[in-house]
């Protein structure tokens, strides 16, 4: 709390290039490290969108060897730089301010027409400590922005699960099994939908909901992030 306090009515050190950062908007991030935010437009694979080494192929192994569950992934840019600190001191720090800027980017995603949006959902107790979902808020932008209708609650995570960071492919995938499920199945049934998140890593996530939200009567799931690892 008296963090936050300090944060808002000191001037302080964008976390990028560690300058003063006085750019209100973005802060503390600041006006030239977030311009450096740019989209991704290398080599990518046409299914889950992740960064290819080179443009030989178009789906990465991944997506060959195990066909996902969701018709298509959608990120602005790579979990890097200023672009992965934003995402982090909203995520972790509370930083709300840099929801709409954060949204702002995702607005500029070439997306596919889908009769609603949804986020991933957080796991109760998660959402009480966090006392937001980065990618609830995200979904609610963007739902305003394409005018196509929002559904919250009906996805719902059922489990509480570890976190994913430093798990391999295969454990993320068995972490995650069973963790989400649908409520109130006729409001996504026979609809085409756009799952929202944050970042997307090695997509066990949105692999999961894609899963309970096809077998749950959805025509067709998309999926839209803002930044999309780097996975190797
Ligand atoms: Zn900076
Ligand atoms: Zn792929």
């Amino acid at each position: 709390m008296v963090n936050k306090f300090l944060r808002i009515f000191f001037p302080e050190l964008c976390p990028v290039c560690k300058k003063p950062s006085t750019w209100h908007r973005t802060a503390p991030i600041c006006d030239a490290c977030w311009n450096e935010i740019l989209p991704y437009s290398g080599p990518a694979c046409q299914v889950c969108g992740k960064p290819l080494i080179s443009d030989v192929s178009i789906m990465c192994g991944e997506c060959i060897s195990d066909k996902p569950p969701f018709k298509s992934v959608r990120s602005f840019g790579v979990y890097d730089g200023a672009l992965k600190e934003a995402i982090n001191l909203l995520k972790y720090y509370g930083i709300k301010r840099l929801s709409k800027p954060l949204s702002d980017i995702m607005f500029r995603i070439k997306m596919p027409q889908v009769d609603a949006l949804l986020p991933v959902p957080l796991y109760k107790r998660k959402l009480r400590q966090r006392e937001f979902n980065q990618s609830a808020i995200f979904a609610r932008h963007l739902s305003d922005y394409l005018g196509a209708e929002l559904l919250i609650d009906c996805l719902v995570k059922v489990k509480e699960t570890m976190p994913q960071v430093g798990l391999s492919a295969k454990e993320r995938a068995k972490n995650i099994r069973g963790a989400f499920e649908v409520e109130n199945k006729r409001f996504i049934q026979g609809k085409t939908l756009m799952l929202v998140d944050d970042v997307f890593t090695t997509g066990a996530t949105v692999r999961e909901c894609s899963k309970v939200l096809k077998r749950a009567g959805a025509r067709d799931v998309h999926v839209v992030t803002l930044a999309h690892g780097r996975w190797d």
